[in-house]
């Protein structure tokens, strides 16, 4: 299978960073956004990044202007009809990829591959929504998408072999590093990240170490580079307490309960990064 051309839905912080990692590794990409503001802000941070590159002579200006000239955008959707890959990462809302995902489905040709960048939604599911489902698979890309080394592949129960390899080919071809990873609740990095920082949340709130004690332990004592509670303010407190809930009621197990400190600060709009105040002050 030969990837030339490769759809990106959704110009959002993922879907501009897909795009600029695909258009980077010489593919060219086709770039949807139901919002033509979404579109230029994509091309001004794409834009932003390679110029950073070039000062910092990791890029020459010529070829800057050739990954530039392989990206197109547009607010249609048909305008991915012809792509090998079509890549959807949009707004995580689970009607609105239903909706997405089936009108890719009867637009793109007959061996075009769909992927879905989702954090939380079954792929199985996603799968069982469109003809295609064999050649439906989850590429769970990292934020930010030029920078992060990973990218988790998600097989669905329908998944097939070939498409399988077709995306850690994929992957590899756009410099990434694949792992492959059976469907549930979180697929394998975020199911093992948001225990720890709930862990860390539940610590705090015991009253067994301060905040800065926490992070101090985590990154001298197990050489991560961010401590846990650092890392919740900037993953967002709503959305960490979001993706915990999924675990909770995904797997009807009590290990995965959010701290209640954790629903405390969410609930006083103490959001973290995002919101000037979490487990720190910005
Ligand atoms: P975002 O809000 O930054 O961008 C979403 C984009 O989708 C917006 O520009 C929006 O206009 C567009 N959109 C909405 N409906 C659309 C439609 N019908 N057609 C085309 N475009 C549409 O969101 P994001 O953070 O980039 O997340 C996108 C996806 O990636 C989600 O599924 C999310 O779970 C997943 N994801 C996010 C992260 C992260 O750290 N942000 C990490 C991994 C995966």
């Amino acid at each position: 299978m030969t990837v030339k051309r490769v759809g990106v839905i959704g110009a959002g912080t993922m879907g501009n960073g897909i795009a600029q990692t695909c258009t980077a590794a010489g593919l060219s990409v086709t770039m949807v956004d139901i919002s033509k503001d979404a579109l230029d802000r994509a091309l001004v941070t794409i834009g932003v990044n390679l110029d950073r590159l070039v000062k910092k002579e990791k890029l020459s200006t010529q070829d800057k202007e050739a990954i530039l000239g392989r990206i197109t955008v547009a607010t249609e959707l048909s305008a991915v009809a012809d792509v090998d890959v079509a890549i959807e990462a949009a707004t995580e809302n689970t009607a609105l990829k239903l909706k997405l995902l089936r009108e890719l489905d009867g637009l793109l040709g007959p061996d075009a591959i769909l992927v879905t960048n989702t954090s939380s939604i079954s792929i199985t599911m996603l799968a069982a929504a469109v003809n295609r489902s064999e050649k439906f698979i989850g590429m769970h890309f990292f934020n930010p998408v030029p920078v992060m080394a990973l990218v988790e592949l998600i097989r669905g129960l329908q998944t097939s072999d070939e498409t399988h390899q077709g995306m850690e080919a994929l992957a590899r071809q756009i410099g990434k590093t694949p792992i492959t990873v059976r469907n549930n609740p979180g697929f394998a990095v975020n199911r093992i990240l948001c225990p720890m920082i709930n862990e860390a949340i539940f610590v705090l709130a015991e009253g067994i170490a301060t905040a800065a004690d926490i992070d101090e332990g985590m990154k001298l004592g197990c050489n991560h580079p961010i401590g846990p509670l650092a890392l919740a303010d900037m993953i967002g407190l709503d959305t960490l307490l979001a993706v915990l809930e999924v675990f909770y009621e995904g797997f009807n197990d009590s290990k995965y309960r959010p701290a209640p400190l954790l629903k405390e600060m969410v609930a006083a709009g103490y959001l973290g990064r995002k919101s000037g105040r979490g487990f720190y002050q910005y």
